[in-house]
């Protein structure tokens, strides 16, 4: 990035109230591959580089202070660093790290995950979201003797060959025939030999279980998400979850809820409670650890004993899966996910409440603004989740926002920044429980501002 040759005025600004970030990001990318350690973190004109997070606050190198709407992608439910998080992990802190033995805590969380989640009746943990998929997709294969998963396009399971397939977009002619949408990797290094072992559903779309009806010999588990959060924050539709859940049940077919992302946040029970439907499996993390790495996988007594050790290695090696991970349960993480989840319990009604009104509030007054003032452009989401797109109509799948104006949306995401509300580039956004109405509000009318910004620069131009 050419920071003094800057012809966009709000990269200029950006720029110009972010020079320690600049210096960091410079001098980072020598010895880290980009400067930044996850993809998502690098956008124009370059990261700032944060010094503090509190409630719903973050704080640059160079002061500059925004409202955090990425809160941790949805792992800051209550905000950042809650006080009695913070000391329960202080506390924790004081007889141990990592024991790699059972302990208190991991109990103590599993009790927490079967109160909150309907379908949780029994749990066990690690660290993130990819492994909790990965862990559960072996489950499922050792469970069922079979080796294909299905997943939907737009669906995003983590990081591991087996699920980065039709998660992001696409060119149009990559993709297939709608109702038989095409594997298509996500990245070059993916094995094509693993793609095979991938089928991709179409999402909110009823030709999806025909497929699984044609595949259910083959098919181990089917994977969705409560909404699509990275394939564009859209929600599944409840009568398709229903359908879903027939469908996999009269087939043989296990069905997996990936929550890590919907998991305590649209509801204390997530996306299972909100929709009134129950999974065979569902993955956690973000949420669950508050703030800290704990990710989890919970679900039906006999397909979590898949995993249930007798102790006699030569029987549990040819009739249970592999399970295992130096960090699972590790101390301080279990800690901070026990005060997360009891502060949870403890306040649902109130909590879940606050959380998916406040999050309608700045969805339906984005859409009344860009009604009134004929803004091609829409709030989608559920509960406290909100995503603003370039384009008109339903947005059902993610194919339907192969139309949207990528400019304008790229743009609208600067001047929010600028405004002073932080989104992760291109990406939904979340309130936490820290965010008070005022600083909903706060995020209301940087959003209706960038929105009157981008209609008068690129809007008005007509460019895609
Ligand atoms: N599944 C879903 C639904 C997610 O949203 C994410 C993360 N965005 C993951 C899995 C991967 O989680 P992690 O980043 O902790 O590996």
């Amino acid at each position: 990035m050419d920071r003094d040759n800057m012809k966009d005025d709000v990269l200029k600004i950006l720029t110009e109230r972010t020079k320690k970030s600049y210096e960091a990001y410079e001098k980072a990318k020598e010895i880290i591959p980009a400067g930044v350690v996850s993809r998502g973190r690098l956008y124009p004109p370059y990261p700032f580089f944060v010094k503090k997070a509190k409630g719903c606050r973050i704080v640059d190198y160079d002061d500059n202070e925004y409202v955090d709407c990425a809160t941790s992608y949805g792992a800051a439910i209550l905000g950042h660093c809650p006080s009695f998080v913070v000391e329960a992990i202080t506390r924790a802190a004081q007889v141990g790290l990592n024991y790699c033995m059972p302990h208190e805590g991991t109990y103590r969380l599993a009790q927490l995950v079967v109160q909150a989640v309907p379908g949780a009746e029994k749990v066990t943990f690690c660290n993130s979201g990819t492994e909790a998929t990965l862990h559960a997709i072996r489950i499922a294969r050792a469970f069922s003797g079979k080796d294909m998963i299905a997943k939907f396009e737009g669906g995003y399971h983590g990081d591991h060959d087996y699920v980065l397939v039709s998660a992001f977009s696409h060119p149009e002619e990559q993709l297939g025939p709608l109702t038989d949408p095409h594997a298509v990797p996500d990245s070059i290094g993916i094995p094509s030999k693993t793609v095979e072992n991938t089928l991709i559903l179409p999402f909110n779309h009823p030709a999806a279980f025909d497929k699984i009806k044609k595949y259910k010999e083959k098919i181990a588990v089917v994977m969705v998400e409560g909404l699509q959060g990275a394939g564009g924050c859209i929600p599944v539709k409840k009568e398709f979850l229903q359908e879903l859940r027939e469908v996999t049940r009269e087939c043989g077919v296990l069905l997996l809820f990936d929550e890590v992302f919907t998991g305590f946040r649209l509801a204390l029970g997530g996306a299972q409670e909100f929709y009134g439907v129950i999974p065979d499996l569902a993955t956690y993390g973000k949420a669950l650890g508050g703030g800290l790495p704990a990710a989890g996988i919970a679900g039906k007594k006999e397909v979590m004993d898949t995993i249930a050790y007798t102790g006699d290695h030569d029987k549990d090696s040819k009739t249970r899966a592999h399970y295992g991970g130096t960090f699972n349960g590790n101390v301080i993480a279990m800690a901070a996910g026990c005060a997360t989840l009891e502060y949870l319990i403890k306040h649902k009604e109130e909590i879940y409440s606050y959380l998916n009104t406040q999050g309608k509030r700045i969805r339906d007054e984005i859409n009344k603004f860009c009604q009134e003032n004929d803004i091609p452009a829409q709030a989608i989401g559920e509960g406290s989740i909100f995503y603003t797109h370039f384009v008109t109509g339903e947005i059902n799948r993610t194919r339907d926002l192969l139309r949207a104006n990528l400019k304008a949306q790229r743009s609208f995401f600067l001047h929010l920044l600028k405004n002073g509300v932080f989104i992760p580039f291109m990406h939904l956004g979340m309130i936490s429980f820290a965010h008070k109405e005022k600083d909903v509000q706060f995020v209301i009318d940087a959003h209706l501002k960038a929105l009157e910004e981008v209609k008068e620069k690129e809007l008005k131009m007509g460019v895609r």
